[in-house]
């Protein structure tokens, strides 16, 4: 996964399960979490009014 829920500001509001294409976030606890389905796109980011999902910097990695 390429994003996280930052779980104290999560409000559980579940915008962003709705908005995901993957359906890669579910609910836990009312607060969302992301799933192994997640690809990255960055929608769900971008979608919570809380600013409770961020996106992880990837760490370049040599592909043989
Ligand atoms: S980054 Fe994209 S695939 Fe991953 S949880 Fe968010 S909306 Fe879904
Ligand atoms: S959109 Fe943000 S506040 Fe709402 S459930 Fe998702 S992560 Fe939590």
């Amino acid at each position: 996964m390429a994003v996280k829920i930052l779980k104290d500001k999560c409000k559980g509001c579940t915008k962003c399960i709705k908005s995901c294409p993957f359906s890669a976030i579910i609910m836990a606890n009312n607060i969302a979490d992301i799933g192994s389905s997640c690809t990255g796109c960055g929608v769900c980011v971008k979608v919570c009014p809380f600013g409770a999902i961020e996106k992880k910097k990837k760490k370049k990695k040599k592909l043989i």
